[in-house]
């Protein structure tokens, strides 16, 4: 099926935005007056509905007003601490002496990774390999490491290290012993500041001694998330197509993000994506919680029997043009009983479960209902809000923002969510139901309060525009001031928009509000839309992933500093400068409101690589040091590719683009093979730059789509 272009172009925002691909059918263009059923697209199923006129629903919120007044100020800032300054503690290697390394070999639990990936690291520092034995070998003096798990003796995801004499005991529970890993590897000045080999920094030494540390760290948050793109999953493999990969040979190349076979990846050393390094006994609060789009299936299943279970259109119908992401009537009490069957289902078949997803499906180009039951439940005093709640006859194909004024869908959400958290309850005493706070319900309630076993993930958050970043704290804020666990689930790494090729730091803006969001009693982060170009964004993710697991807490500008200092050496200052003029770009940009193509248009790749160019001078000699440079240069000369599609782009004619288009996807295949740790086939290339008209995207689309029939393909 070939889809049109302009469904293409909202796959790839879609995509980007790390919602559900659309399953829409093709070219269905109805006018005034005109049957659904002259036009069924592939894929719905049932019987027509309704009157099928455009404009034939009333916009009149039907609800009485509510009188909630929440805090629009978060109450707690987050606070930092200096660097622990400690004695000199254990002596793990010097001489004859080397330190022997236990833990259960024969559970192969997981500790033994960690075992054999702290010995390896120990015997680069030092050339001597400590031996790995079983906990039943353990030798009787030192120096020893013993690594453990506490499952039942302590808290979910908590961290352990203390010595007692000449042992030293690293422990935890499940994810918190990988930690712990991490704590001392990082105290022996061990980093891991980007994939890769070229990522880690393991300094050298003769005699290694531990510093005096001790550790009892029970993270503030139970989720932490980063939703890479995975070689295997289908949107991500018509992605690596486009640039001229097969998965299976990409696939190969991507090893190089590990520094070693066996080795924890960079997010796992960092705590994030975690989830199964260490087994625990207990099903993990963030494995058990997830949201995610629910009831794709109610249309084929339902519609036939119960139409009135799905979204009144404007079009004064309920049928749906897609058959896999419907909009329902969340209204309805037969559709909530069945909701609720099928939610409790969810617990009876898996006990250990602490949560189940009563996410709404994105609905494609349907718009939520507006039936007259689910408009009783809009209180007429709710902020506006607009999108997704009127299909224009001209455009059915896009999403057409409301021409009169509707209000915010948060109370009718959290009726329904109520009623099902209620039922559940009813059934599974103590499980929750998991909601996005998320498209027209993100604006907080001014009637309802939700119940609190609900658990949220809440989507708000937009750091391509400045004047939204306030919005987003008052947002948390208030939704955090009802006590439900909630969960911060942003597509704020989209920054400006998709398409980026560029450098980028905005890590400042990440770390700030992870680290105050965790103050005030965020229980998880979880970040979609990563681009996993490290090159361009390592930086930055190293910040967002210090934000989450934070045990000493130190402030931004401390760990930052440590990035440049530890990778960069005599070069850390002119890197530490890099980094700020990145981010200032950035904030320029976003301050501006300007989009990926003002970031692209105003940044001169010159000036960045005369900076790299400085730095590889004042770190002459020092090769390690020179390849974290040259990893750094990786997103520069891919900036230059990105640059010469832009240009071709304002040209005004699409054949030049093509040509560029192609160009650049060959140019980007081969700087993939060269540097495949440093950056990945990814940025949507037919999204390079904005179109000034509704004309010029059009003329664009049509263009590209005569270019090339998969386009949509392009890009994961
Ligand atoms: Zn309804």
């Amino acid at each position: 099926m070939k889809r049109s272009p302009i469904v293409a172009i909202a796959t790839s925002v879609l995509a980007l935005a790390g919602c559900v691909t659309l399953g829409l059918a093709s070219t269905w263009r109805p006018t005034r007056g005109e049957r659904f059923d002259d036009a069924v697209a592939d894929g719905v199923v049932g019987t027509i509905q309704g009157t099928n006129i455009f404009d034939a629903i009333d916009y009149t919120p039907l609800g009485a007003p509510g009188s909630l007044v929440l805090p629009t100020q978060l109450v707690y800032k987050a606070e930092f601490r200096t660097r622990p300054v400690r004695e000199k503690g254990l002596t793990l290697i010097d001489g004859d002496v080397v330190v022997t390394i236990a833990c259960n070999l024969k559970e192969r639990d997981g500790t033994h990774k960690l075992a054999d990936e702290l010995a390896w690291h120990l015997n680069e520092m030092s050339g001597r390999q400590p031996k790995v034995v079983d906990i039943s070998a353990k030798p009787e003096s030192g120096p020893v490491i013993v690594i453990g798990r506490d499952d039942g003796k302590a808290r979910e995801l908590e961290s352990i290290i203390r010595r007692n004499g000449d042992e030293l005991y690293i422990g935890g529970v499940g994810d918190g012993v990988s930690q712990a890993i991490t704590y001392v590897l990082e105290s022996l000045g061990c980093r891991y500041l980007f994939p890769g080999k070229a990522g880690k920094v393991i300094p050298k030494r003769e005699k290694v001694e531990l510093d005096d540390i001790a550790l009892d760290y029970v993270p503030r948050l139970k989720v932490r998330l980063m939703k890479v793109p995975v070689t295997g999953n289908h949107k991500v493999n018509d992605g690596l197509r486009a640039y001229g990969f097969e998965p299976s040979e990409y696939s190969k190349l991507e090893r190089a993000k590990v520094d070693r076979p066996g080795n924890r990846g960079f997010w796992q050393w960092h705590g994030v994506n975690a989830g199964k390094i260490v087994k625990t006994d207990n099903p993990t609060f963030q494995a058990s919680v997830l949201a995610g789009h629910q009831y794709g299936g109610y249309y084929a299943r339902f519609f036939k029997e119960h139409p009135e279970w799905f979204a009144l259109q404007n079009t004064g119908s309920r049928q749906q043009e897609t058959n896999s992401h419907p909009r329902l009537c969340t209204s309805n009490p037969q559709l909530r009983e069945q909701i609720a069957k099928d939610t409790i289902r969810v617990f009876e078949a898996n006990p250990g479960r602490q949560g189940a997803s009563i996410c709404m499906p994105d609905g494609g180009y349907m718009t939520y209902c507006m039936c007259d039951e689910c408009r009783k439940l809009d209180p007429a005093n709710s902020p506006v809000s607009r999108g997704y709640l009127y299909r224009s006859k001209e455009k059915p194909h896009s999403w057409a923002k409301h021409p009169y004024s509707y209000v915010s869908l948060t109370d009718r959400m959290l009726d329904f969510s109520n009623d099902i958290q209620r039922r559940v309850r009813a059934a599974c005493p103590g499980k929750h139901v998991v909601q996005f706070v998320y498209s027209n319900y993100t604006q907080p309630p001014v009637k309802l309060r939700p119940d609190p076993d609900i658990v949220f993930f809440n989507v708000a958050g937009n750091y391509g525009d400045a004047k939204r970043f306030p919005a987003l704290r008052r947002n948390i804020a208030a939704w955090l001031s009802f006590g439900n666990q909630t969960v911060w689930r942003p597509n704020c790494l989209a920054g400006l928009g998709g398409g980026n090729r560029y450098p980028v730091n905005y890590g400042r803006l990440f770390f700030n509000d992870i680290s105050d969001f965790k103050a005030n009693g965020v229980v998880g982060v979880s970040l979609d839309c990563c681009s996993a170009d490290y090159s361009a964004a390592g930086f930055m993710f190293y910040m967002i992933a210090k934000a989450m697991t934070n045990p000493d807490r130190l402030d931004y500008e401390t760990i930052a500093a440590d990035w440049c200092r530890t990778g960069f050496g005599k070069a850390a200052d002119e890197i530490a400068d890099y980094m700020l003029e990145l981010e200032k770009h950035y904030m320029q940009a976003a301050e501006g409101a300007m989009g990926v193509g003002g970031y692209m248009d105003r940044f001169d790749i010159g000036e960045f690589e005369a900076r790299l160019d400085k730095a590889r001078k004042l770190a002459d000699g020092d090769f390690d040091v020179l390849a974290r440079i040259d990893y750094l240069a990786v997103s520069l000369e891919c900036a230059r590719e990105a640059a010469k599609v832009r240009a071709a782009w304002k040209t005004g004619d699409w054949k030049k683009l093509g040509a560029a288009r192609k160009v650049y996807k060959d140019r980007i295949k081969e700087i993939v093979i060269a540097h495949p740790d440093a950056t990945r086939p990814g940025g949507c290339v037919h999204m390079l730059g904005r179109p000034a008209t509704a004309e010029e995207r059009d003329r664009f689309q049509q263009a590209l789509a005569d270019d090339d029939p998969d386009r949509e393909k392009a890009a994961p």
